[in-house]
């Protein structure tokens, strides 16, 4: 027999065998920048209070003065994002905070999660109950309720804070982005604004739609395709899904390729929210040893053009800040400047502003006086010679 439990005044059913639920709350979360409005949240009570000690800190998401989009009807799928001007790597396209959360694995059948988000739908003002009701449902009715499936098809998984469990929220603005197996942007959520965080990942010219990937990208063609039809139940058109046979064969060779270096692996870390840029550009500069840096440059720089190739510029990150480094040993400030604004844009498009992105600004203006080892294997060589 399945116990039921309350929670602020709804019955909540157990689903027998599973995780003892009892201390999932229905609540909601209110941030000192908009105290007039609050976001509904279906989480645990230890996830709800770590927010609420979280939420005195939290600052106003991010905005850029005017949007660099429109919402309209796309070529690929239903409504997407189009850019209005051009967009440089690592601006910020959007950020905003979710019309609601839910814990991604609740312990209850698909029909009492239905419950549980028209509770959660009666509580979201009208506005935003008209614009959750207009957004895409592949999933209704043939595998759940129209709730869940509107959250399935739309929602994104984030940590509501650093460690946290995977939660899912609906955004108003980017669940309307569309997929692309190259994609030219990059959502990440922002614990400081508690918003999450579209940017470019690389350069997005004005009248191109602004995509991101709902898939692992380093999957062959037929395997990405097969996941977006059970997933989302659409074929990618996207320009590497539309290659000729042979043309693919080789965007697929590609990708295993960039799947098997080392700093792919770092990236995906980094994406995971497990580490930081910082501590990445460590690792990138211990590898960069004491061999001639200049051996480096070629197969480096042939690592960057094959991910360019598939449009996964935020698996650069690593070799750029290789670059950077070893372009600093050297001190040729040119190469250097290119490299280093390359791998802060990619930090930026990745993680948002952060430590390292400051100081790549401060290194960028004076990196002969701020970069430490700047010209230091010209120096070494020097000493040698002499
Ligand atoms: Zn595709």
């Amino acid at each position: 027999m399945a116990a039921t439990f309350e929670a602020n005044g709804i019955k909540l059913q157990q689903a027998s065998g599973d995780d003892d639920p009892s201390d999932v709350l229905l609540t909601g979360f209110v941030f000192p920048d908009q105290p007039q409005h609050t976001i509904p949240a279906l989480v645990l009570k230890s996830t709800k209070d770590r927010i609420q000690q979280l939420s005195a800190t939290v600052s106003a998401p991010l905005h850029d003065l005017e949007n660099p989009f429109k919402i309209t009807t796309s070529d690929t799928a239903g409504q997407g994002l189009l850019a209005t001007v051009d967009i440089q790597p690592g601006r910020l396209i959007l950020s905003e905070r979710p019309l609601f959360v839910t814990r991604s694995e609740l312990p209850a059948s698909s029909s009492q999660i239905e419950t549980y988000l028209q509770v959660l739908f009666a509580r979201l003002p009208q506005v935003q109950q008209a614009i959750f009701s207009k957004l895409e449902n592949c999933k209704f009715p043939l595998e759940c309720g129209p709730l869940l499936g509107r959250l399935r098809t739309n929602g994104f998984t984030f940590n509501p804070y650093p460690g946290a469990p995977p939660h899912a929220g609906v955004f108003a603005t980017l669940s309307r982005c569309n997929h692309s197996c190259g994609p030219n942007a990059f959502a990440h959520f922002n614990h400081q604004t508690w918003a999450i965080e579209l940017r470019a990942s690389r350069a997005i010219k004005a009248g191109e739609e602004i995509v991101i990937s709902y898939v692992d990208v380093l999957d062959p063609c037929l395997k990405r395709r097969a996941q977006l039809a059970a997933n989302y139940e659409f074929t990618c058109k996207c320009k590497w899904c539309t290659f000729p046979k042979s043309k693919k064969v080789e965007s697929d060779a590609r990708r295993t390729e960039i799947a098997s270096w080392p700093e792919t692996k770092l990236v995906q870390v980094l994406q995971s929210g497990s580490t930081s840029v910082q501590s990445l550009f460590g690792e990138t500069s211990s590898q960069a040893g004491a061999v001639n840096p200049s051996a480096l440059i070629m197969p480096t720089i042939s690592k960057i053009v094959t991910i360019s190739r598939e449009g996964l510029e935020p698996f650069s990150l690593p070799h750029t800040l290789a670059l950077s480094k070893v372009y600093a040993q050297l001190g040729d400030e040119k190469n250097y400047q290119k490299w280093r604004m390359s791998s802060r844009d990619l930090s930026l498009a990745l993680c948002g502003e952060s430590e390292e992105t400051a100081t790549a600004s401060q290194q960028l203006d004076d990196p002969v006086n701020t970069v430490s080892g700047w010209g230091s294997y010209v120096e070494a060589q020097g000493i040698s010679g002499a």
